[in-house]
């Protein structure tokens, strides 16, 4: 019968709950011989590394190491219940009393041994398979498991590199002890081993992955399943890039690669005893059991992204050797990194320029100054007659790589790779790629490794259309876009590889924040049991950078908020907005959001301002940047206005008809600021600058129906008073009917003269203006194209619907400049 191995990491085995997991899962595997390798409980390994330092810097052992022992005893008894523990305690006490013996003979201030290190070190791994031994016999019965000591199977050498496996001797001694085996479970220890002369060792940080392995090559398994605390390889560290998402399969280099660059998910050795007889090895998540993991195989799946993943390591340091007498020099690698490796030092990554006039390399942190000596030491004749210039040190940098068969071959790759680093202003001091093509390293400063990991993330693996939006002020037309954006979403995604994802809610007083993005189903509920709205810290979440593009939708009125659009525009958020304020401001406030915006490369569309979302403003821009001249722009822009002189016949009195349509929600909650014509005024400041004037809001002629004895009134009694004046409106309107006209109010802009005003004014019954139903609202372009028969716009022009449909538009359009403008 085949054998199958697992081996559960410290993540796996924190406490008893977790030892009754990993139980579950191995007893509810297949009935065959099992291999269960285990890790120390989480975080215990670096505790007796801690003790080790603390016996070395003289402290007193006894409270770590009775808390180490607690741990211990509280998982055992209830795992294993009081009487039934204590001959596991009684193993863990003694082997307390043997640390404390022989860390009580350190002298303070001495170097320890690594035979000691490792003797103390492997304490956690011989706990935790004792204590999950002694758990599945008294579940499963006592011939259902053995503890199996790895120091009695695995034979190693320490080499340069790290662990060499004696395989041979391995082999012989796996037989001896497990050959023919008629237990079902067999707990094995994972990260300790032995070396040849007996002597207790360790495989090294992290090693039990590669324990499981070389059991499983030891012992024939037909497969090795990892089980974590993630549900697989991830195509980035996920603590780092929060959009790393499960590789399902990568080939046993694929994976080496991203370990060796910093994937901690599974050591890098791990994959080598797997390869010759061409184990399986699946990582799974011991939380998840559910999700079938990653496989890590011959071959790779070369579906989705042609790059598997990225990964990055700090604590580097780059080391440079210059000199123009290295030029065409024969061996001078060779001596380099020969008194490299006398020293033990063991080398990262390379690049040599191909003049040789230096050779850069990377190595860890710590061994830099040791680096620097041994290297200045092999030059030291070079350095003194001047053939090598210097040998320099550059500490706190990071290597940064992406890793993926697919690469091989296919041009490009390395293109994106530097693109996304350039574009994201992040420095690269060297640069290696390997023959093979699998891999492309970039050494980088540390502190902009996490920046550079999400950046390099985001332009393999999401769509270049992802765009993260916080959308401020969701009142009748914000709340409306957030269900249109809702309703759309899936099928903008699956037709236009469109990924929008509100993010961030937020009104004057809460918000509502989401990591990957908002569940848009309960936004309203989770709005109002949201926290206390922080702008600053809105936009913040909102621009997260391992999210390609930040768009900030403004659908408040609300002058504070415009204020902020400098800001948001030169720091790479787009902007769009129906809020007018900011376009209608002060001329140089808006010359100084386009000239911001054009040399921080963003957008800001504002269709939504002029004629809700009737295509306006893109229209204007169109003809603008067709070459048209525009000769007049005029037209209905406010749907209350426009309602009022729809249905002011005579037949009603005037006042009524505000009061009426104040009731239906017609208008502002205080009409006068809809019959002042400010906002229509506004609009025309919007217009004419878009066709290309340097209008100010005062430069415009507004005639106001709000008559000057009421401008200071209370609302109420506005409304009440306004009935007063209902005879000069009644005039206006019989001059007109005597001239066969209507009265519209509109705004006419002369773009020949650059004037413009707001008014009532009469048109004739067959004008365009005269014809419009209820709140319309109509724009016409005099241009030279359009010149005898103007183009018109025209339908309604007020309303949640419609509006925040404009802004939607935008949003889209938003998108379409996006896509391309980055890869
Ligand atoms: P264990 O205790 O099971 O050995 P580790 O903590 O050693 O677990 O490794 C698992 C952790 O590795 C994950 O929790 C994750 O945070 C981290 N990690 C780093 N890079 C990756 C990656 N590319 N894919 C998955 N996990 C990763
Ligand atoms: N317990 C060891 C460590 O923490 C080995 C392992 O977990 O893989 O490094
Ligand atoms: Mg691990």
């Amino acid at each position: 019968m085949g054998w199958i191995a697992h081996k559960f990491g410290g993540s796996s085995l924190a406490d008893a709950d977790c030892f009754r997991r990993v139980a579950a899962i191995v007893v509810g595997g297949p009935d065959e011989p099992t291999a269960v390798v285990v890790s120390a409980m989480g975080g215990l390994t670096n505790h007796l590394f801690a003790l080790i330092d603390a016996a070395v810097a003289g402290k007193d052992l006894a409270a770590p190491l009775a808390a180490i022992r607690n741990r211990q005893a509280t998982a055992a008894e209830a795992l294993l219940g009081g009487p039934q523990a204590r001959p596991f305690l009684e193993v863990v006490d003694r082997d307390i009393a043997d640390i404390r013996q022989v860390l009580g003979k350190q002298q303070p201030g001495h170097p320890v041994t690594r035979a000691l290190q490792d003797r103390i070190s492997g304490y956690g791994e011989l706990w935790s398979a004792q204590l999950m031994t002694a758990f599945l016999q008294k579940e499963q019965g006592a011939a259902a498991a053995r503890f199996i000591d790895a120091r009695d199977v695995i034979v190693i050498d320490q080499g340069e590199m790290g662990p060499i496996v004696l395989w041979e001797e391995s082999r012989r001694r796996c037989r001896e002890r497990l050959s023919g085996s008629k237990t079902r479970f067999h707990v094995i220890t994972g990260y300790i081993a032995t070396d040849r002369s007996g002597q207790a060792t360790t495989l090294g940080r992290n090693g039990s992955d590669f324990s499981a392995s070389i059991m499983a090559a030891l012992l024939g398994a037909r497969e090795v399943i990892i089980w974590t605390d993630v549900d697989g390889v991830m195509s980035a560290d996920p603590r780092l890039v929060p959009e790393a998402r499960v590789i399902d399969q990568l080939s046993y280099n694929e994976a080496m690669e991203l370990a060796y660059f910093g994937a901690k998910v599974i050591h890098p050795q791990t994959m080598a005893p797997a390869v010759d007889d061409g184990i399986g090895i699946r990582i799974r998540n011991t939380f998840n059991p559910k999700h079938p993991g990653s496989l890590i195989a011959a071959t790779s799946s070369q579906q989705g992204s042609i790059v598997k993943g990225v990964s990055a390591f700090d604590g580097i340091a780059l080391v440079n050797l210059e000199g123009a007498g290295m030029i065409g020099v024969p061996g001078t690698a060779d001596r380099l990194f020969g008194a490299l490796r006398d020293a033990g030092i063991s080398v990262m990554l390379i690049s040599q320029g191909s003049s040789e006039h230096s050779i850069c390399f990377a190595v860890r942190a710590d061994a830099a100054a040791t680096v620097k000596r041994v290297v200045e030491d092999a030059f030291a004749v070079e350095l003194e007659q001047g053939q090598v210039q210097r040998v320099e040190v550059t500490p706190d940098s990071a290597i940064l790589a992406v890793v993926g068969d697919g690469m091989s071959g296919l041009p490009g790759s390395a293109g994106r790779f530097f693109r996304t680093l350039g574009n994201s202003g992040i420095n690269v001091r060297a640069i290696a790629q390997g023959a093979s093509e699998r891999n492309i390293s970039a050494v980088i400063a540390a502190r902009d490794m996490t920046r550079a990991l999400r950046a390099v993330h985001s332009s393999f693996y999401l769509s270049s259309k992802t765009v993260s939006i916080g959308i401020i002020g969701p009142g009748s037309v914000g709340g409306v876009l957030v269900d249109q954006i809702a309703a759309a979403s899936a099928r903008l995604k699956d037709k236009f590889d469109l990924d929008l994802r509100v993010r961030a809610i937020g009104t004057s007083r809460k918000m509502c924040l989401g990591q990957a993005r908002l569940d848009l189903k309960d936004w309203r509920q989770a709005l109002a049991s949201g926290e206390t709205m922080d702008l600053d810290r809105f936009v913040n979440h909102a621009q997260a950078d391992y999210l390609p593009h930040t768009v900030l939708i403004d659908c408040t009125a609300n002058q504070g908020i415009a204020d902020r659009y400098l800001d948001w525009l030169g720091r790479g958020i787009h902007v769009i907005t129906p809020n007018k304020r900011a376009h209608s401001g002060p001329i140089d406030v808006y010359r100084r959001l386009r000239s911001t915006a054009q040399a921080a490369n963003t957008h800001f569309l504002y269709e939504a301002t002029v004629g809700a979302g009737l295509p306006v403003i893109s229209t204007l821009k169109d003809l603008v940047e067709t070459g048209d001249d525009i000769e007049r722009i005029s037209g209905i822009f406010s749907g209350t206005l426009a309602y009022l002189f729809n249905v002011f016949d005579g037949s009603r009195r005037f006042s009524d008809i505000v009061r009426e349509a104040k009731e239906r929600g017609y208008t502002e909650p205080d009409p006068r600021d809809d019959l002042s014509g400010m906002d229509v005024a506004r609009k025309a400041v919007i217009l004419a600058r878009e066709a290309g004037l340097s209008l100010e809001l005062r430069d415009i002629a507004v005639e106001s129906l709000v008559p000057g004895a009421l401008a200071g009134a209370a609302v109420g009694e506005f409304l009440d008073r306004l009935a007063d004046f209902d005879a000069p409106m009644v005039g206006r309107l019989e001059k007109a009917r005597a001239a066969q006209a209507v009265l519209r109010y509109v705004a006419d802009i002369d773009c020949r003269r650059g004037t413009a005003s707001v008014g009532l004014q009469q048109f004739p019954l067959d004008h365009p203006f005269a014809n419009i139903s209820l709140t319309d609202n109509i724009v016409q372009f005099v241009t030279r194209r359009y010149s005898a028969n103007p183009l018109i716009v025209r339908g309604p022009g007020a309303g949640p619907d419609v509006t925040a449909a404009g802004i939607f538009a935008d949003l889209l359009r938003l998108c379409s400049m996006l896509s391309g403008s980055d890869d």
